[in-house]
């Protein structure tokens, strides 16, 4: 028995590891497999107007319907919602409402059967793809922090931008206690083989990633993983901040995110069924209070 107890003591921490390897591979695959989908983009020429116009973007969702596949439509009824340039919007609503089908519909990796969708007021057909994608960030559910140095993980998809504009987006995201905590600062290798990141500062990470791009609108869909009181705070005040100088459209999973969000489209089943502030949905939608009730933590 002893040997046997002995045999498990040594056997469990390889597969503990194991296991966490296996989450961290899997996310590394699903990054991987973005950055191909992104890699694979038919070259089309960058306005360099359109890319050092940084104007905040609004979005016009227009009775759009969508589908999948030949199944029922998945965003039905003519999903019509307006998020207005600059500020914050949140899109809530239960697991399976169509929140991520926008995001994706966005970012063109899917095409619209019907209605319109316009992002700064030009349909989004009518966009180059790489051109709108510029336009965009997006950070995505519990991002992966990816191989390397806390700089190679903020630079992966701006390798021009200034020491100036590296030290901005830090602070903006309020790493800065992150940087002056790791033992070399921005070169400290992180993540599967350095020093491992809390869910809260690799969603930061990822945030201060996508603005290095000088996006035009981030999509943000919230990470899930339960945020520790202080990695909360400091993730709604990111939000408010950089609201003040791009359009921010939230996938929220958080009460905390949305009470201060300009406006709440509240999703359900493929459909939008109601628009306004916390305040506003608290007193007027059930659904809303449901999900207010129980944290949004649903989906
Ligand atoms: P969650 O909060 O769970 O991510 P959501 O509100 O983002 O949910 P979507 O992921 O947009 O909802 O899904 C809307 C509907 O579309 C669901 O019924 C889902 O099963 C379906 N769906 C999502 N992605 C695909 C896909 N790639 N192929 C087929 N159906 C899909």
């Amino acid at each position: 028995l002893i040997a046997f107890l002995l045999y498990l003591f040594y056997l469990v921490p390889p597969i503990g590891q194991l296991v966490q390897g296996g989450v961290q591979l899997q996310q590394g695959l699903a990054a991987m497999k973005r950055i191909k989908e992104i890699e694979e983009l038919p070259a089309e020429p960058v306005s360099v107007a359109a890319a050092e116009d940084g104007r905040p973007a609004g979005v016009r969702f227009q009775d759009v319907v969508f589908r999948y596949g030949d199944d029922r439509p998945v965003v039905h009824d003519g999903v019509s919602f307006e998020v207005p340039p600059g500020g914050m919007t949140a899109l809530v609503g239960p697991s399976g409402a169509g929140k991520s089908t926008v995001f994706a519909l966005l970012e063109r990796f899917y095409e619209h059967q019907d209605g319109t969708i316009l992002v700064d007021g030009r349909d989004i057909r009518d966009w180059p793809l790489a051109e709108l994608r510029a336009a965009l960030g997006y950070v995505e559910q519990d991002a992966p922090v990816l191989a390397g140095t806390l700089r190679e993980n903020l630079l992966f998809a701006a390798q021009d931008a200034t020491e100036d504009e590296l030290r901005r987006a830090i602070a903006r995201t309020r790493l800065d206690d992150l940087v002056a905590r790791l033992p070399d600062g921005l070169e400290t290798p992180v993540g599967h083989r350095g020093v491992l990141l809390s869910g809260g500062e690799r969603q930061r990470v990822a945030i201060a990633r996508a603005l290095l791009r000088k996006p035009r609108l981030l999509l943000l869909d919230e990470a899930t993983s339960q945020l520790d009181a202080v990695n909360e705070l400091r993730l709604r005040e990111v939000i408010a901040e950089v609201a003040q100088e791009t359009t921010v459209l939230v996938i929220a999973h958080r009460l905390s995110t949305v009470t201060n969000a300009d406006r709440i489209v509240v999703m359900e089943a493929g459909g939008v069924r109601a628009v306004g502030t916390h305040d506003e949905l608290v007193g007027e939608d059930e659904l809303y209070r449901e999900l207010a009730a129980t944290q949004f933590l649903v989906g």
